[in-house]
């Protein structure tokens, strides 16, 4: 059987589409036919070789979409044939199988991880993998993937803001703006939005910040300080993945008690700086993994949320495309143009 995947084979290259010839499902693998993918941040960053050598070129990317379950391995539980399912990279009940392995025609090999989106049909291990109700569609459901749950999760579980608490979001990408969505559902009294792209600082006041920062413009710093009555917010969460971002983001909060969270991606070896005072002081700064997600959960919560009207992360959405312009979607979100684009497998590739 045959998938037709968009292979990374170079770094700093454009992905390549190909078809590959599906392997046979191990015990606990499942193949799933992918309708849509989301493309992340994090993609660009392996794209551009950002993330360190990369061992495993040729390989195939993406972490978050949906689709329907086509066949399982044995053992599998969790999902059956005809399932309509979220695929995400964070790890769920279920067994891990690992990395799937795609051939192409000359016989040579094509790497995936244990999820692998950027393809029509997928092998996927069932611990990525959580079912969804009929009634949430597909294309949203792709979201469920990483940026709802990293970014509602940083909110809800990492940070747990409650209802009258302040924050401030540093990039306004996916994660970002499915943060300041999620601050919104937990009524947070003043969400900040900070970036250097007016479009997505307009994008921000329209999914329900109270104030937008443009970071090239203004000073942050003085701004918030100036915003927050002097206090500082009581959370900052950092999703731009840039060094400067990151430092402001820390001496944004206030002192005693505010809480920095960091879940932008560095290049690899990049540092930042801190002025450990600020520690003293009581400013704190930790990381997240995935928003601290239980997927499963998680998943089913924010389905729920969205269906009942609450959570529209459904304006995160700007645009759709087929497999065959995926190498525009990086190009745009490298020049910051877009908030979201998904990959549509329907539309041909
Ligand atoms: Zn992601």
């Amino acid at each position: 059987m045959k998938t037709i995947a968009a292979v990374l084979c170079e770094t700093s290259k454009e992905l390549q589409i190909e078809e590959l010839e599906i392997p046979e499902l191990k015990p606990g693998q499942v193949l799933v036919n992918v309708i849509y993918s989301g493309a992340c941040h994090s993609q660009l960053n392996e794209i551009k070789g950002l993330k360190g050598e990369d061992k495993f070129l040729p390989h195939v990317l993406g972490h978050e979409g949906s689709g329907i379950v086509e066949a399982i391995g044995r053992g599998v539980q969790k999902v059956k044939p005809g399932d309509r399912v979220v695929l995400t990279w964070i790890k769920g009940v279920g067994a891990d199988t690992g990395s799937a392995v795609y051939k192409r025609k000359n016989g040579s090999i094509v790497n995936s991880g244990a999820i692998s989106t950027f393809m029509t049909k997928a092998v996927i291990s069932e611990n990525r993998l959580v079912k969804i109700p009929d009634e949430m569609p597909l294309r949203e459901a792709a979201l469920l993937g990483c940026a709802v749950p990293t970014g509602a999760g940083v909110i809800i579980n990492t940070a747990r803001l409650s209802k009258g608490d302040t924050v401030a979001i540093f990039g306004i990408g996916g994660i970002g703006s499915s943060a300041l969505l999620a601050a919104k559902l937990k009524q947070a009294s003043l969400i900040i939005a900070v970036d250097i792209f007016d479009n997505k600082l307009d994008e921000a006041l329209r999914l329900g910040a109270t104030h937008a920062i443009n970071a090239e413009k203004e000073d942050v710093l003085s701004k918030i300080l100036k915003i927050t009555d002097k206090r500082g917010v009581d959370y900052a969460i950092e999703c731009a993945g840039k060094r400067e971002s990151m430092e402001s983001a820390f001496k944004s909060v206030r002192y005693q008690g505010g809480l920095c969270v960091i879940a932008g991606n560095l290049p690899q070896g990049e540092r930042i700086s801190i002025d450990p005072f600020d520690l003293i002081k009581g400013r704190r700064i930790i990381g997240t993994w995935g928003g601290e997600s239980s997927i499963d959960k998680d998943i089913l919560f924010y389905a729920a949320e969205y269906l009942s009207g609450r959570f529209e992360f459904d304006l995160l959405i700007s645009d759709e495309c087929g497999l065959k312009d995926i190498n525009k979607i990086f190009k745009e979100m490298e020049q910051g143009k877009t908030n979201r684009v998904l990959i549509n497998m329907e539309r041909g590739y």
